[in-house]
């Protein structure tokens, strides 16, 4: 059966464990330097107190291995939660343990606790059952609202959900399978997928999937350097991953035995750095040898935005160069721009660096949705079943 949603399950009075995404940058002294996914599980949270729950949050943050990192604390992040909601949210000193279960105890109706960094514990991404259960022994409800860590099967997010015999997704989760689900199965046809940024590697799995799927893959940023030059364009000294040219040319040969749209750059904008001024715009495929691609030229950007014009359906991962550098931004904000002028269809943008190109384009507002999660939308829109949801079906 399909998930339930918190919206639809009783909290009254119930313990109700919310496993969020706090893992918030934090800056040098030890703040939270964007808050952005502490805000995006606001309207969860916020419901679990008006409804009068118990609300026991958990998170990860950083990468401690399994040990206890005092700088990994999640005691900035609950400073900030507790200024957000203006009212205390209480720190335990540990993930799971006698401290833990002593602030879960204490907790009044409407009341917030919040457990300290998963990862101290081992037993957290080894999805261990004994860890598993004890975070399940401080829920009589188990809600998963951490989008961004639903590809992973974690204790947190897939081990203690058989543990609580009420769940369901938080309203986040719920808004990112969705809006998601829109790009998976029956989707409104012109489909148009852009993908981008540095390695062929990440996002190989993805480009499979989307062949016999979207009726055009248009290829920009550092992996089409690898896709051109596995079509014997001179590439100069950009970004190539040699390792992964025989990848590159099984892939063009499969599309074009199938049929499939894919469109790659007709020119690029190379420089002798980085950090040059300004950029030259070549042919795609004669990069000379001094000088590396840094952004696709402004002809690829204006066929990538006239067949995003035609689409329904929009798909974007991956900036098209290096947006970072002013010189090298024009593809990627022209890309975005294009997107935020689909009138009447769904536009959805995934991953870390496309979706801060959105922001820095100043169009977010005009995308259908924008994704918080970057391997879980990947691997979503690939088709994949993402284990924390699959966790959260009755
Ligand atoms: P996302 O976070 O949206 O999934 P990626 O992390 O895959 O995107 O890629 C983003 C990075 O790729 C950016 O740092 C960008 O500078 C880099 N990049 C894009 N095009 C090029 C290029 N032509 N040469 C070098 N780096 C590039
Ligand atoms: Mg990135």
């Amino acid at each position: 059966m399909a998930a339930k949603t918190i919206a639809d399950l009783d909290l009254q009075g119930r313990r109700v464990f919310i496993r969020v995404d706090f893992n918030v940058p934090l800056t040098p002294a030890g703040g939270v330097s964007d808050a952005t996914r502490i805000r995006e599980s606001l309207p969860t949270i916020t419901h679990a107190i008006e409804r009068g729950a118990r609300v026991v949050l958990a998170s990860h943050l950083g990468r401690p291995k399994g040990r206890i990192k005092p700088e990994l604390s999640l005691l900035p992040v609950a400073a900030y939660l507790a200024e957000a909601l203006a009212r205390d949210v209480v720190l335990a000193d540990e993930p799971a343990g006698d401290g833990a279960k002593k602030v879960v105890c204490d907790l009044r109706d409407g009341g917030v606790a919040m457990l300290e960094n998963l990862r101290f514990s081992p037993g957290e991404e080894a999805n261990d059952e004994n860890f598993s259960r004890a975070l399940a022994s401080y829920a009589d409800v188990y809600i998963n609202d951490a989008f961004g860590t639903a590809h992973r099967a974690h204790a947190s997010t897939v081990g203690m959900a058989k543990y609580v015999s009420s769940r369901g997704m938080g309203f986040l989760m719920d808004r990112e399978a969705t809006q998601l689900a829109k790009l998976v199965g029956e989707v409104a046809r012109p489909f148009v997928a852009i993908i981008g940024g540095a390695k062929v590697s990440d996002k190989i799995g993805l480009l499979e999937s989307l062949l016999g799927r979207a009726d055009a893959v248009c290829l920009g940023g550092a992996m089409a350097n690898t896709f051109l030059c596995a079509k014997g364009g001179s590439m100069g000294g950009s970004l190539v991953e040699s390792s992964k040219l025989p990848l590159a040319r099984a892939f063009l040969a499969k599309a074009e035995s199938m049929g499939a749209r894919i469109i790659l750059p007709r020119d690029l904008v190379v420089a002798e750095d980085v950090k040059a001024e300004s950029g030259t715009v070549v042919a795609a495929m004669h990069v000379p040898d001094h000088s590396a691609a840094f952004d696709i030229g402004p002809e690829t950007a204006s066929e990538i935005a006239s067949i995003v014009a035609r689409a329904r359906t929009v798909f974007w991962n991956g900036p098209m160069g290096v947006f970072e550098a002013q010189p090298f931004a024009a593809g990627t904000q022209a890309v975005a721009k294009a997107m935020a002028l689909v009138m009447g269809g769904t536009t959805v943008v995934g991953g870390g660096d496309s979706v801060a190109a959105v922001h820095r384009a100043g169009v977010a507002s005009s995308i259908t949705h924008i994704s918080t999660g970057g391997g879980a939308s990947l691997e979503f829109i690939e088709g994949k079943k993402l284990p924390g949801l699959a966790a959260l079906e009755s």
